[in-house]
């Protein structure tokens, strides 16, 4: 029997190893000893786990004290308005339009504060990257990035520049794929449902400094400053979520850390967009040098064969080819998680596919 390999955009794959290891934590042993979901979050075996995945996390990103780590329920959607709830303070806000995601966090903000837009890929089709507007005006209160466009399947290679403004980055569909200037960043958040675990946590990081802007009008729950101060343990937290996070924390430390785990997602990454390029079938209309490594959005000649090859692909193996409904296409979605054959079997496929409808 061959494997299944799993493409979905997320939630997605776990990495093997961490299905394994939840599997036997979750398991029931002959005394019924109670598993992760059902133990208080105030005692000693969970205090085990967060104090892990503090560290962890820690080690991953390379932020010291300056920089508080907290993790929230609500997903990226509650980090699009809580940013400007907190670090607006009634300044404007910059953001960068670079598609699906980067639209959503301004409709958000724009509920809240004075939004500017410091670039826009819209003209474009986002198909690149916008380059940050010269004229920025410096007393915005930060300037929003998304940092891999998980839809149109645009990644930033690095932060942009924005002067002394502080960068507010939404890393959902990037987070931990490579070694990332996490310093650099004022805000940062993700979800940890792509590269992080399973659905029902918000990863966010915060300058320290950043939190004397919050107004203190807001109610605790809605202020980062409840969450820097409490460790992230201000109600009871989804604990199976935190545990499963631990595991894949140990996990990518195990495959070189970030910088193992890059080099293996940019060969992987390498591999499919040859394949597509190389067709005259398959097409990726993304500037090359700003294309996901995490994302590999393409198109078939005609859109009839899409829920075809959805459908086959499905059949031979591999499901969560099919693109996000805002913008049709195909999709693979090549995640920390997914396993180290899948996209040799996707290229097979695409190149047996091709043959018989090309
Ligand atoms: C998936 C995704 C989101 C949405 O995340 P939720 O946790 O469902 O709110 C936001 N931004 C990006 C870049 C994403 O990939």
């Amino acid at each position: 029997m061959h494997r299944i390999h799993n493409f979905s955009a997320g939630p997605a794959a776990l990495p093997d190893e961490v299905r394994f290891n939840v599997a036997e934590a979750l398991s029931v042993p002959p005394d019924f000893q109670p598993s992760v979901m059902e133990i208080s979050h105030r005692g000693p075996a969970f205090a085990d786990i967060a104090e892990r995945l503090m560290a962890g996390l820690r080690r991953l990103t390379g932020l010291g004290d300056e920089h508080a780590i907290c993790l929230l329920q609500g997903g990226a959607h509650l980090q699009f308005a809580m940013l400007p709830m907190n670090l607006a303070a009634g300044r404007a806000a910059a953001y960068l339009d670079s598609g699906h995601w980067a639209g959503k966090a301004i409709d958000e903000a724009r509920r809240i504060t004075k939004v500017h837009i410091a670039g826009s890929g819209e003209g474009g089709n986002y198909r690149s990257l916008p380059a940050v507007d010269p004229a920025l005006p410096d007393d915005v209160a930060y300037l929003h990035y998304c940092g891999n466009e998980t839809i149109h399947g645009l990644q930033f290679p690095e932060p942009p520049e924005a002067g002394g403004v502080p960068l507010a980055a939404d890393l959902s569909s990037e987070i931990f794929c490579r070694e990332y200037p996490f310093h650099r960043l004022g805000m940062a958040y993700a979800g940890t449902q792509k590269n992080l675990g399973i659905s029902g946590l918000t990863l966010v990081v915060l300058r320290r400094d950043l939190l004397e802007r919050i107004p203190e009008i807001l109610p605790k729950i809605l202020d980062y400053r409840t969450w820097a101060d409490s460790d992230s343990l201000i109600n009871t937290p989804p604990t199976l979520a935190w545990y499963v996070m631990l595991e894949v924390v140990e996990w990518i430390e195990r495959q070189g850390g970030l910088a193992g785990l890059g080099e293996r997602n940019r060969q992987r990454a390498a591999k499919l967009y040859a394949a597509i390029d190389g067709s005259g079938f398959y097409n990726n209309p993304v500037e090359p040098a700003q294309r996901s490594i995490m994302n590999v959005p393409f198109l078939v000649p005609d859109a009839e064969l899409e829920p075809v090859f959805v459908r086959e692909a499905e059949a031979a193996g591999m499901p969560g080819l099919k693109g996000h409904r805002a913008v049709g296409g195909l999709r693979a979605s090549l995640y920390n998680g997914l396993d180290d054959g899948a996209v040799d079997a996707l290229t097979g496929f695409m190149a047996d596919f091709e043959q018989r409808h090309g």
